[in-house]
């Protein structure tokens, strides 16, 4: 009996297909966003010891009370506000999971959902399953600001949430606080929620700092802030993240939660909770990162690729129209193939596949590997 696909226009992402190209063209990849280099010894230890120590059985729902404490205290220390470890935060199986299950919680068939794009790729699936229809917004092509005129005039009757990203993956934007009380404004006495998108929220640059949804005074009742530790401490692979929403509505993101995984890895969990009791361990990575951000944009200015520097996320967009009109996937494969680099084609992040000819690096690597990826770049006008 043939299975009537419930989302028929997708394939295998993008991530994956640039990423088995590169390892099958033995390339530098700078396509998939993870880091090219390994965590925090001490953290790997803690793993080790609480595994060992017989911490591998299922965590409480909603996580361990040490764990979700710390965070707690870091939201207050980064954020200035304080959420109810008990009531408002929940550890999760990576942001994925707290954006699916958020947007699981909220949406119900016939609902419209705000998306700005270009988007990262998880959030239309999750609408669609939930049987909403996603609602696209151009964010400005100029600098990847957000539009507000076009975010109003999208806003209809069956609006039930907005679904947004900053830092912004993959342009880099950071919201700043105008743009939050825009998006106040917009759901003031509307019953709109917001899911907020907040992996990247200690990579940021110049000294722009991240805003948290959660730290808005108005914003904060209606919002899921989503969060990964994989982004944070270099760890994509252990799938670890967080939602932090108020009571009411984490009671409903935790009705989702306990029956899409239950609960998350245990001795991850302890091992994250003893890390993060140093501040400094994720107070450093933004200088971490802009050193690489910094290395990358030097090199990549004698490429003839046009950019502005990223102001947070860890990647680089760069765009190529000038040079020429061949499309971001050709021109994405070529790289990959002949250069031995790889990238993403941002058209992938629109619904509508749209090509303005940008291309996305992410700098997330050792320095002698993206020095030698610039050095490779060089070659671009051979393949252009
Ligand atoms: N949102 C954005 C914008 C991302 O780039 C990623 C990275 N993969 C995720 C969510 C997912 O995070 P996680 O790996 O913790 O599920
Ligand atoms: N967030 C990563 C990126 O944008 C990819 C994660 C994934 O492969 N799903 O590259």
């Amino acid at each position: 009996m043939p299975l009537s696909s419930k989302l028929p226009h997708i394939g295998t992402t993008i991530f994956t297909v640039m990423s088995r190209m590169a390892a099958e063209e033995g390339a530098i990849n700078l396509s998939q966003g993870y880091p090219g280099f390994g965590a925090d010894p001490l953290l790997l230890d803690l793993v080790g010891k609480y595994t060992r120590e017989g911490y591998n059985q299922y965590a409480p729902m909603a996580g361990i009370p040490q764990l979700r404490k710390v965070l707690a205290e870091k939201t207050k220390l980064t954020q200035g506000y304080f959420p109810d470890p008990e009531l408002e935060v929940t550890i999760v199986s990576g942001a994925t999971e707290a954006i699916f299950s958020a947007v699981t919680a909220i949406v119900r068939s016939g609902d419209e959902v705000l998306v700005l794009e270009p988007a990262y790729d998880s959030y239309e699936p999750a609408i669609t399953l939930n049987g909403g229809t996603p609602v696209y917004v151009p964010l400005r092509a100029s600098d990847f600001s957000v539009d507000w005129e076009k975010v109003s005039a999208a806003i209809s009757s069956k609006t039930r949430a907005i679904l947004v990203n900053s830092p912004h993956n993959p342009s880099g934007y950071v919201w700043t606080e105008g743009d939050l009380e825009q998006l106040a404004a917009l759901v003031r006495n509307r019953d709109i929620y917001v899911v907020s998108d907040e992996v990247y929220e200690h990579i940021t640059f110049d000294g722009i700092r991240h805003i948290s949804l959660g730290a808005h005074p108005e914003l904060k009742s209606k919002t899921f802030v989503c969060g990964s530790f994989g982004k944070t401490f270099h760890v994509t692979g252990w799938k670890i993240g967080y939602c932090i929403a108020p009571e009411n509505l984490t009671a409903e993101f935790r009705k989702v939660h306990q029956y899409v995984t239950f609960s998350t890895v245990t001795p991850i969990q302890y091992a994250l909770a003893e890390y993060l009791i140093h501040p400094d361990r994720y107070l450093s990575i933004p200088g971490f990162y802009e050193r690489k951000r910094d290395v990358f944009v030097k090199g990549l200015e004698k490429t003839g690729l046009h950019f502005s520097p990223s102001q947070g996320s860890f990647f680089q967009l760069a765009s190529y129209g000038h040079l020429s009109q061949v499309s971001d996937r050709v021109l994405a494969e070529r790289m990959t193939r002949e250069l031995k680099v790889a990238c993403i084609p941002t058209s992938v992040f629109y619904s509508d596949k749209r090509d303005d000819k940008i291309i996305r690096f992410c700098f997330a690597k050792e320095e002698a590997e993206l020095q030698e990826a610039l050095r490779r770049l060089g070659g671009l006008g051979s393949i252009l």
